[in-house]
């Protein structure tokens, strides 16, 4: 896809710190890292993110995601690892090329990946729980 970052990085026309290659997914250091070490792992094809991304295409991407983490983890010396992926504007997706974060983590490092909230009540739990299962 043109003008895509990752992309881009894929074709090799961007420098990237690269962890990782595969026929179908690449991993490469984060430019803007939370913590330096944070990776990222990119299907090669060019998908705009989970909705877009076709289930074999994920497994593959969470399975190098797997791959990493202990190396990540040893290698930047966490105490803990996230492992996200921001779809839509909504939720913070800046780049449009699917990507899942594989970031680093410290006891104490003062982030907070999201704060936690409540059902307004029982009866709004009950909807959202059968809009859901009548999406699946
Ligand atoms: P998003 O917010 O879309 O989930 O995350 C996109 C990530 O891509 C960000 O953490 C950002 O720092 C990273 N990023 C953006 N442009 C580049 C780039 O040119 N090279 C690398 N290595 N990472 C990038
Ligand atoms: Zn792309």
């Amino acid at each position: 896809m043109k003008d895509c970052i990752f992309c881009k990085i894929v074709k090799g026309d961007v420098a990237a710190y690269k962890l990782y290659e595969d026929d179908d997914i690449i991993s490469f250091l984060d430019i803007f890292p939370i913590h330096p070490g944070h990776a990222l792992v990119v299907p090669k094809k060019h998908s705009v993110d989970i909705f877009d991304t076709d289930e074999e295409t994920m497994g593959k991407m969470m399975k190098v995601a797997k791959k990493l983490s202990p190396s990540v983890m040893k290698g930047t010396k966490a105490n803990g690892i996230n492992i996200g992926m921001n779809n839509r504007a909504a939720a913070g997706q800046e780049v449009l090329h699917a990507h899942v974060h594989i970031i680093p983590r410290y006891d104490d490092d003062g982030l907070k990946a999201w704060s936690k909230n409540l059902f307004k009540d029982d009866k709004h739990k009950k909807e959202l729980y059968e809009a859901i299962k009548k999406e699946l």
